[in-house]
């Protein structure tokens, strides 16, 4: 489903070139579950933001669910991002302005739903993430485990083929990101493919594989 092939991205200032990757292969079935870790500084972002088509490469071949990315243009893979790819932060990137109803809302608006459509989707994985009595709440009214969920609802309302994260418990303790990893294995039960990168080998463990 996803395939990169000797990959390469290098990062180009003045003075340095820095190789975040080179020659990367990687291949991920469907509903599959991938940790991938590794120290500071190895690339494991870049990877992943390549990986959710939010930048681009050098060198080699990355198909998505059968779609070459290469030759894409912006808007094709912006679409095909919004379509397929759901995205968790290490930090959230809730919009703190907006209740939990619309931080969750603001993926969808994009996708062209009628409101009521919108409304189940949202409902649906608000009560998923365990927040359905929240819903009118603000994002400093939670605490960070709790946030991270209202991010992994609005991640998955668009009902994505693959959910990528990176460090997704980084900003939380370990009770809480005990409890975010179960619900991400819940969601890989349902079906969701999940690439997942993090820097506890505890939590890397409960995956179905490790890279
Ligand atoms: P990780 O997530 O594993 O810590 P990153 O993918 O963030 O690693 O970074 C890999 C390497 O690429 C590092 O040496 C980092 O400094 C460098 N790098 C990352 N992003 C940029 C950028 N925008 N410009 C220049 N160098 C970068
Ligand atoms: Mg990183």
């Amino acid at each position: 489903m996803l395939t990169m092939q000797e990959l390469t991205k290098t990062y180009r200032t003045e003075l340095v070139q820095t190789h975040a990757l080179s020659n990367f292969n990687l291949q991920v079935e469907e509903g599959d579950f991938v940790a991938v870790t590794g120290p500071s500084g190895s690339g494991k972002t870049t990877f992943l933001n390549i990986a959710g088509l939010l930048e681009t490469f050098d060198q080699g071949t990355y198909n998505l669910d059968g779609e070459n990315v290469r030759g894409l243009s912006d808007k094709a893979r912006s679409r095909l991002r919004n379509e397929k790819i759901g995205f968790i932060f290490q930090s959230f990137n809730l919009i703190p302005d907006l209740d939990l109803f619309d931080n969750v809302d603001v993926p969808l608006r994009y996708r062209g739903f009628n409101s009521a459509e919108r409304k189940r989707r949202i409902e649906r994985c608000l009560e998923m993430v365990g927040l359905a009595n929240r819903m009118k709440h603000l994002p400093s009214q939670l605490s960070g485990g709790q946030q991270q969920r209202v991010a992994i609802a609005r991640a998955l309302a668009g009902e994505p083929r693959f959910l990528l994260a990176d460090e997704p418990t980084g900003n939380l303790d370990s009770k809480m990101a005990h409890s975010v990893m179960e619900l991400l294995k819940d969601i890989n039960d349902r079906g969701t493919t999940i690439v997942m990168v993090t820097h506890d080998p505890l939590l890397a463990q409960q995956a179905k594989r490790n890279i």
